[in-house]
């Protein structure tokens, strides 16, 4: 399984001990499973409408999965753009030769621009002062930089209000160095059963839209859908859909549409690290959160919250074997423990799940979510970079 990692870091990572995999990796890792990226995208291309075209978001390391594989195989599978929300994400990918079209979301500031223009990364605009900084910026570097609208139709996080966004539009379109490529917005709840906000947000969107084109305004990329909206809201689609976390294979909510064949790529794992046997009474970890109630066998697992494993006490568990085995005590920075009295002989070193599948039984990202009082967004992207990143099944990389 493990194939292809050598060369992959090698291309990632500068020369270092580490980067060339000279280090013995820690028992503690991250699984990406690159075979199941490119099957998600084969399946979302399927189910998809043909014109519709793919923005891979792969802000904050494409969700903690490495964004360069991940734009890698959106590119592979067809995306048009990247979307990334700082500067340095986006240059970072632009070191590695990736000269595809990226999005910046968010706000940028005025020193960010000029590195913005030379390099061809994208930004959205919200306000008049920017719209005339970039144009400047672009007239004096002697390009017609694209931008993308942003409209705020309700969320109140970034971009311009609905009814403002016309005019920001029309001074866009005077503008002889800026050409208006996108029109955008983002929805505040598109994953969920009630689809009231959304339809209205979707409906606010369209009034711009038409009121542009009524003017003759035309743009070539209008968007509006985050990975719930393009399971949930077709009539949300317009020309591109900006996909997140369906890519990774973790739907945003639990009652979104399924797509069949949509498996997640990241599995998190570790080897038991030592083994302890208990008397009754015994306590576990730190606060003594835990007393065996009977003679115990626990094992211990080298993962804590520092590498972003919840703060748990007395809550959650790992599979071995396939089978569950409960969090016992308090979760440390580096470790925890489990107990494994009812499992089969545990081995010093086997292989255990934290999150993902084993056997037959899966933990997912949203039961990890509901431990941790979160969202599966922030489970993913909560897994801290001291955990190495182990892609596989990267073997289709020419
Ligand atoms: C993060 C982000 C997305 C991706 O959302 P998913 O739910 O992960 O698909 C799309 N659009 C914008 C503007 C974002 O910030």
């Amino acid at each position: 399984m493990n194939t292809a990692t050598q060369s992959e870091l090698a291309q990632e990572e500068p020369p270092t001990a580490c980067g060339e995999g000279i280090l013995p990796h820690r028992p503690a890792w991250i699984e990406i499973d690159l075979a199941r990226l490119r099957h998600n995208y084969q399946v979302i291309n399927q189910d998809k409408p043909k014109p519709l075209k793919i923005l891979s978001v792969v802000k904050d390391e494409a969700y903690g999965h490495g964004a360069l594989h991940v734009a890698r195989a959106a590119l592979a599978a067809g995306a048009s753009f990247l979307g990334l929300v700082t500067l340095e994400e986006a240059m970072r990918l632009r070191d590695h030769g990736l000269r595809t079209r990226m999005l910046l979301f968010g706000e940028r500031q005025e020193e960010e621009l000029p590195w913005c223009v030379e390099h061809d990364l994208t930004v959205c605009v919200n306000d008049r002062r920017m719209v005339e900084k970039l144009g400047r910026i672009a007239a004096r570097a002697g390009k017609r930089a694209p931008v993308h609208l942003k409209i705020n139709t309700g969320m109140n996080r970034y971009g311009v209000r609905w009814s403002e966004a016309l005019s920001l539009a029309q001074a866009v379109g005077a503008n002889k160095a800026l050409e208006l490529e996108g029109v955008m917005s983002h929805f505040s709840m598109s994953d969920e059963m009630d689809k009231t906000f959304a339809l209205q947000q979707l409906a606010r969107f369209n009034e711009v839209l038409s009121a542009m084109a009524a003017r003759g305004i035309a743009v070539k990329y209008r968007h509006l859908c985050n990975s719930g909206g393009f399971l949930d809201l077709p009539q949300a689609h317009f020309d591109m859909v900006r996909i997140g976390m369906l890519q990774h294979g973790v739907y945003p909510s639990k009652v979104c549409r399924r797509i069949a064949g949509i498996e997640p790529t990241m599995t998190v794992k570790a080897r038991v690290a030592g083994i302890q046997h208990l008397d009754k009474d015994d306590v576990v970890g730190y606060g003594m959160k835990y007393r065996a109630p009977s003679a115990r066998r626990i094992a211990i697992i080298p993962v804590g919250y520092g590498d972003g494993y919840p703060r748990l006490r007395n809550q959650g568990c790992v599979l071995i074997g396939g089978r569950r085995a409960p969090v016992v005590g308090g979760v440390a920075m580096d470790a925890f423990m489990v107990d494994t009295t009812d499992l089969p002989e545990v081995r010093l070193q086997e292989e255990v799940v934290l999150m993902g599948r084993q056997g037959a039984d899966e933990i997912s990202a949203h039961e990890v979510a509901q431990w941790k009082n979160s969202v599966s967004y922030d489970v993913l992207a909560g897994w801290r970079a001291r955990l190495p990143r182990i892609h596989v099944n990267g073997n289709q990389d020419p």
